[in-house]
């Protein structure tokens, strides 16, 4: 692809010079950056469902734009950089970033250019080009193999790209690879807006949830959510289990679900949660009755029954009117609402009442004054769709990475980027310093 440069747009804004380090998630952001003039290698997740080439939710997109405005505000050049889907290391041309940068375009109002790989001398050559307000997106990262195997010659030639690193990619800031890490092993490295925004709103969310709160848990399956439940346990006041998640526990907890989808392997980890749940003090809220089906596709058969006797033959597909009065009699006092799962398969409209109920409970209660964060592609497609994300106190953007922040495990992409205020470039920092000079300061710590 042919990069044509464009003249340097009006407007640049002045000079930002840093006067204070104050940030929320204790590391460097680009406020502290006076990125005028800089070449700015920006990772973010674009990592978007797509359908028939067409970005289904661009919400990461849009999130993504705060940072991307005020680099180019600042008289930055932006080289961005991401991945889409799992190529594996290979071309795959369903998962280009065209699209996405279609929708990113559209929101900047701005031509975004994309290459055709996100190496190579015509890249190169496009990255040279660039001046200070103009930027463009590399093609997919993960169609090299280096990208995922953070090689550290993949890496380097990323970093060529720029004089330095921000980092706003919450959705894969788990995730140790070439753009997320080893750049910020290269370059001096930077958080962006939304990293940090993310950041503050899940760790206040840890650390000073108003009370109740309540964790409400849905989606297909347990499997990715046990360590996140077993922190969480420990955390809220409250639990509400939906979806396919609940189908597992109403097993632990001695029902039968019938042809439901449920895991097997994970009815001892819920037996365990919920006993973990009771020494607490912890209510959990289980459905008591729920929408059954004959097949879990569209047109099919359905009615509700009392989750006490599923019947064998059929899939419970969403929660029963019962169950729904109970969550909101349930979520009435409390403060603090995290939803993470659609709590039925919300796809199929007549199995989406449950959640379409709880996207207007969380509404409601949201603009009652409660906190409430929504974690999760899917339940954030399930609130779009009824326009209510806007109501939201925050949409976590990161699915895995939200929920391993949430079990407090470290971030990678997070843990490199060095600590606000600092002028080290790169974590952890190793000293070398003569003895004499060791032995007049005070000794040296190993950075976290
Ligand atoms: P999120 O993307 O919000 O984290 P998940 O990916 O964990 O949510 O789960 C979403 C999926 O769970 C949806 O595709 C939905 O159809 C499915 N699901 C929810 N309830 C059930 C159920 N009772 N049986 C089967 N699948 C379910
Ligand atoms: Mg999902």
């Amino acid at each position: 692809m042919r990069f044509v440069p464009r003249p340097r747009p009006e407007g640049i804004g002045p000079r930002r010079i840093a006067t204070s380090f104050e940030s929320a998630t204790g590391k460097r952001t680009i406020r502290e950056l006076d990125a005028r003039g800089q070449r700015v290698f920006l990772r973010v997740d674009f990592n978007v469902p797509l359908s028939d080439g067409k970005v289904v939710d661009d919400s990461r997109i849009r999130a993504s734009i705060p940072t991307i405005k005020a680099l180019l505000e600042d008289g930055a050049s932006i080289v961005l950089a991401s991945h889409l889907g799992r190529p594996d290391g290979k071309v795959v041309d369903g998962l280009r970033l065209r699209p996405a940068a279609e929708r990113l375009a559209h929101h900047l109002k701005m031509m975004v250019p994309t290459t055709g790989d996100a190496l190579g001398v015509g890249t190169d050559d496009a990255v040279n080009r660039l001046r200070p307000g103009e930027l463009l997106l590399l093609e997919n990262v993960r169609f090299h193999a280096g990208e995922e195997k953070n090689d550290p010659a993949f890496a380097a030639r990323l970093a060529s790209y720029g004089d330095v690193f921000v980092n706003d990619a919450f959705g894969t800031a788990h995730r140790a690879h070439a753009s997320t890490v080893g750049v910020a092993g290269i370059l001096p490295s930077y958080v962006g807006l939304l990293m940090e925004s993310e950041v503050e709103a899940l760790s206040n969310l840890l650390d000073k949830p108003a009370r109740p709160f309540a964790a409400i848990v849905g989606g297909g399956k347990v499997s990715g959510k046990v360590a996140v439940l077993e922190a969480l346990i420990k955390k809220v006041d409250l639990l509400i289990l939906g979806g396919g998640v609940a189908n597992t526990f109403l097993v632990a907890s001695g029902r039968s679900v019938g042809k439901s989808l449920y895991e097997a392997k994970m009815v001892e980890h819920a037996r365990r949660i919920l006993k973990l749940a009771a020494e607490r003090g912890v209510k959990v809220l289980l459905p008591v009755d729920g929408v059954v089906a004959k097949e879990v596709t569209r047109g099919t058969e359905f009615k509700v029954v009392s989750t006490e006797k599923l019947p064998a033959s059929w899939h419970m597909v969403d929660l029963g009117p019962d169950s729904i009065n109970a969550v909101r009699d349930a979520l009435g006092p409390v403060k603090t609402i995290l939803w993470n799962g659609p709590l039925g398969v919300f796809e199929i409209p007549a199995f989406g009442t449950a959640t379409r109920e709880l996207a207007k409970l969380a509404a409601e209660k949201a603009e009652a004054g409660a906190t409430v964060v929504v974690g999760g592609g899917d339940s954030i497609a399930a609130l779009q769709q009824l326009n209510l994300a806007g109501k939201m106190t925050h949409l976590s953007t990161g699915g895995g990475a939200s929920l391993e922040f949430l079990e407090g495990r470290e971030l990678p992409g997070l843990a490199v980027v060095p600590t606000s205020g600092s002028p080290y470039e790169t974590l952890p920092i190793v000293w070398h310093e003569p003895e004499a000079e060791k032995k007049a300061k005070a000794p040296a710590k190993k950075s976290s």
